[in-house]
């Protein structure tokens, strides 16, 4: 198996006008599963291609351990890539598709392979289709025919381009669950492509966030999740989104107050946490998420602010309360806690749940 360093890897496009990876630095160690995640057109197709081989960088290295395999052929390299829309050939039969993956990559015979395609289709529970045509299987089965193939030829690094983006939900959490455990029984290192955050979420050891190019962080899901390092980060991971609040900062270096006035927002920091953070004053953008703000459905004047009730959305376990504070609140609270549209409710954040972003380069503050 492989560790995955790329270092200063930069992909330019129509002669420098559009820069799709911008001097990415990222490791992924031996038998860790990253996923890189970012919006529509943020480079994550394009930073995959250089590592399978597909696209040559305009600058930086590829390096699997010690080799440098910037410049060494698609073909010979120790990859398999698994896409959104399967890349299954139409007129191969699914034990073709499987040993063909083969019959390019390794030196086995003719028995071999069909030896090890049997294997990888008991395992992947398809061995029943193994006769048939793409074209007579769901989509869910012809994804797991190009796991199993892609598989089958044992890479040491395993990419994947959005590959469930075509099944229906249900099947999408089936499949996140099989290519985690695959990934991990066969110990092979692996980068895995998203726009969906919540999928991030779910898989992976670390996520890799880009933004236009760049990469933003790289953690574990739950410390990306508590400590995004920019308001780029916060508005991305987690779902529904973080609510941003432009605020105003005032403090003497023992207390401080945050206010935003056209929310009626009036929050004073204890003594502890402004000792406990490098606090100055001036204007931020205040970053709460939705289950850490509590809705008191009859106010008693000492909340954070107050605000009416726009929509309620009950989720089952939960409700979803839209408030006019801004354009775009959300309060994610407990089903018991069941306020009307029109009502006027208490809102309050605990200061240890805060995010403050710088308010011009977003950059977290403290
Ligand atoms: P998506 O989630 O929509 O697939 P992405 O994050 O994978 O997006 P890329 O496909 O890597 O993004 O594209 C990054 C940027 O590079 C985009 O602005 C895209 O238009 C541009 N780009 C990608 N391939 C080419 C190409 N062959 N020629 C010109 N521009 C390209």
């Amino acid at each position: 198996m492989a560790r995955v360093t790329l270092d200063t890897l930069r992909k330019e496009f129509d002669r420098g006008t559009i820069v799709a990876v911008d001097d990415l630095d990222l490791e992924i160690d031996d038998g860790e599963f990253v996923t890189v995640v970012g919006p529509s057109g943020c480079g994550k197709t394009t930073t995959l291609r250089m590592v399978a081989g597909l696209e040559e960088p305009t600058s930086g290295t590829v390096h699997f351990d010690d080799e440098d395999v910037t410049e060494i052929h698609a073909k010979e390299r120790p990859v398999a890539m698994v896409f959104q829309n399967y890349a299954l050939y139409p007129h191969k039969t699914v034990r073709e598709n499987m040993a063909f993956g083969l019959k390019m990559s390794t030196d086995m015979t003719k028995e071999e392979r069909h030896e090890r395609v049997r294997e990888m289709a008991e395992m992947m529970g398809i061995a029943d289709l193994l006769d048939d045509k793409p074209d007579e299987l769901s989509g869910g089965q012809k994804q797991r025919v190009a796991l199993g193939r892609a598989i089958a030829r044992e890479p040491e690094v395993f990419l994947f381009d959005e590959p469930l983006s075509n099944l229906d939900a249900k099947l999408r959490t089936e499949m996140r669950a099989e290519i985690q455990k695959l990934q991990k029984e066969f110990g092979v290192t692996a980068m895995y492509v998203t726009h969906d955050q919540e999928e991030a979420m779910t898989m992976g050891d670390r996520l890799a966030i880009l933004n236009d190019g760049k990469l933003q962080q790289v953690g574990a899901p739950t410390e990306v999740y508590q400590n995004p390092v920019n308001e780029f980060v916060a508005g991305f991971i987690g779902s529904p989104s973080m609510n941003f609040l432009d605020v105003d900062v005032e403090t003497d270096g023992t207390t401080a107050t945050i206010r935003d006035e056209s929310s009626g927002l009036a929050l004073s920091l204890s003594r502890e946490y402004v000792a406990g953070h490098d606090i100055e004053s001036g204007p931020y953008t205040l970053g709460i998420r939705p289950e850490n703000i509590e809705i008191i459905e009859e106010p008693t004047g000492g909340e954070t602010l107050t605000s009416t009730v726009e929509v309620v959305e009950p989720i089952g376990s939960d409700n979803y309360v839209h408030l006019d504070v801004n354009e775009d609140f959300l309060a994610r609270s407990p089903a018991d806690v069941q306020p009307e549209a029109g009502d006027e409710v208490g809102v309050t954040f605990a200061e240890e749940n805060l995010h403050l972003f710088d308010a011009e380069t977003g950059e977290d503050v403290f």
